[in-house]
């Protein structure tokens, strides 16, 4: 790593065949952590390559095999949590207790897919209606993947798709966020002590994203993408799955709301911190906009307020942070612009914390009120620490208010009658709905959106699927095989 040979292709670790490379720096003061290699689309080409032909080799290997790798992974990556945990903190900027909260989740990931893919194969013997056709089922690996993941989670991201991936037997091409590569790259190295053939896994380190998947969409050995990032790149991926029909799952922006009835339990205003403040609201399941009931409104604002002036704004790496740096100075940028825009509105600035002076991405954890409904802050992702407060009348406007956005990844509903908070769920058009909790994020659940949030899921029963394919065997009825 430290002579930037950070691509691993066919086995090996390698600099970029054009010899450059990119600098990886800490969000909390810009500091320089390491030197990675700026992988080109030759190297790309290399990679899906070194997939395509270790890929009959892996997809034979048994399912117990596969499953016992992922479980060697799993103890080497819990073995290893302080030194991840430091590594995530490092290049993202989020605090080291969220690190190994990260850590926890992401290994869940991988346990959850060993002990998936000992129960995810059966297929199907029957006989037609018929009776003219004996019919016969098996599950197969989709075969090579590109796994693209952001850098907001730079190791759970990667094993919610490499875990599922090797357990299916597919062997990928992975490329990691150009801000967080460190946390892959030894991730790589914890599964290369496992019993893993060269070509299985490739990781290509890159700041030139487009011209890096244009590469590898290029090989014919691609069957399957599968990306966590913003809606346009999610959409721009789609088209150029489309000229060769290669499955695609997609994991893009949230709008989540948040709703708050009259009869919510006191502890909503914990729920709401962790919805919105995890990762300082870096996250496609962050709590965007709080639909709060009239009645309790004033009263919500004020606990919210409350909760965070507690929050300590600080490094990543300092002991105690609780909200950390955005991951850099452009998504400072994009997060100031559309609190100004909200204020230029109308909207009231209830609370805005103060950040730590010197070179670090800060931008401070704010709640507004009143922010206009065609403002930025309230129609669009904000991924950052910025809560916008807007009161509702009943429970039919609530539903309104929440559903109207074309993105539908998760949303929380918060009241103290059950009957009523499933059926407001139930109205949600969300993939995900927290119910009166606002931590949703388990390895055992189906992560994953309607509308622009995206196609398919991630984790729980379905996340193996989208790495398998169906073969059907068709035999006369007569056949000798029962
Ligand atoms: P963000 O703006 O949050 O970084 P992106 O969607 O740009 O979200 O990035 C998510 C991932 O997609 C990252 O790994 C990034 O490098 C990658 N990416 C960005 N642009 C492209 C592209 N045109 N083709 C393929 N991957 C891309």
């Amino acid at each position: 790593m430290l002579d930037a040979k950070t691509l691993y292709i066919d086995g090996a670790w390698r600099a970029s065949s054009s010899g450059a490379t990119f600098t990886v720096t800490d969000p909390s003061d810009g500091s320089a952590l390491a030197t990675a290699a700026d992988g080109t689309a030759e190297d790309a080409s290399a990679a899906i390559a070194a997939a395509g032909a270790a890929q009959p080799a892996w997809g034979a290997t048994s399912i117990a095999h596969r499953a016992q790798v992922l479980r060697g992974l799993h103890a080497a990556v819990i073995a290893h949590t302080e030194e991840l945990a430091e590594l995530i903190a490092a290049e993202s900027g989020k605090p080291v207790s969220e690190a190994i909260g990260e850590i926890g989740y992401g290994a869940q990931f991988i346990s959850w897919f060993a002990d998936q893919a000992t129960q995810a194969f059966h297929g199907e013997h029957y006989t037609d209606p018929a009776g003219t056709t004996r019919i016969l089922t098996s599950r197969r690996p989709v075969g090579p993947c590109l796994l693209i993941t952001p850098w907001n989670f730079p190791l759970a991201m990667v094993t919610r798709k490499l875990a599922p991936a090797l357990a299916a037997g597919c062997t990928s091409v992975l490329k990691p966020a150009e801000q967080t590569p460190l946390t892959a790259i030894r991730l790589i190295e914890l599964l290369n002590e496992q019993d893993v053939p060269p070509g299985v896994v490739n990781v290509v380190t890159t700041t030139q994203a487009r011209e890096v998947s244009a590469a590898v969409f290029a090989s014919p050995a691609l069957r399957k993408v599968s990306f966590t990032g913003s809606t346009a790149i999610g959409g721009e991926l789609l088209r150029n799955s489309s000229h060769r029909v290669v499955s695609t799952s997609m994991e893009l922006g949230g709008n989540a709301p948040f709703l708050v009835f009259d009869d919510a339990a006191p502890d909503v205003v914990d729920g709401a911190i962790v919805a919105k403040l995890r990762n300082g609201g870096q996250s496609c399941i962050a709590a965007n906009r709080f639909l709060v009931h009239d009645i309790v409104a004033d009263e919500f604002t004020e606990k919210l307020v409350g909760a965070f002036s507690r929050m300590r704004v600080g490094t990543g790496r300092a002991v105690g942070t609780d909200v950390g740096p955005l991951i850099d100075s452009r998504a400072v940028e994009k997060v100031s612009a559309m609190v100004e825009q909200a204020v230029d509105a109308g909207a009231r600035v209830a609370y805005r914390a103060e950040v730590p002076a010197g070179q670090g991405s800060f931008y401070p954890p704010t709640v507004l009120i009143d922010a206009p409904l065609n403002s930025p802050v309230y129609r669009d992702e904000v991924f950052g620490p910025v809560a916008t407060v807007t009161r509702f009348t009943d429970e039919h406007h609530a539903v309104e208010l929440a559903n109207d956005t074309q993105a539908g990844l998760a949303a929380y509903v918060f009241s103290a009658d059950l009957s009523r908070a499933l059926r407001v769920a139930a109205a949600l058009d969300f993939g995900i709905v927290g119910v009166n909790r606002g931590f949703v994020s388990t390895a055992a659940a189906p992560f994953g959106g309607t509308k622009t949030s995206g196609l398919g899921r991630e984790g729980g029963l379905h996340g193996l699927e989208e790495y398998l394919e169906t073969q059907y065997l068709s035999l006369p009825v007569d056949s000798p095989i029962v």
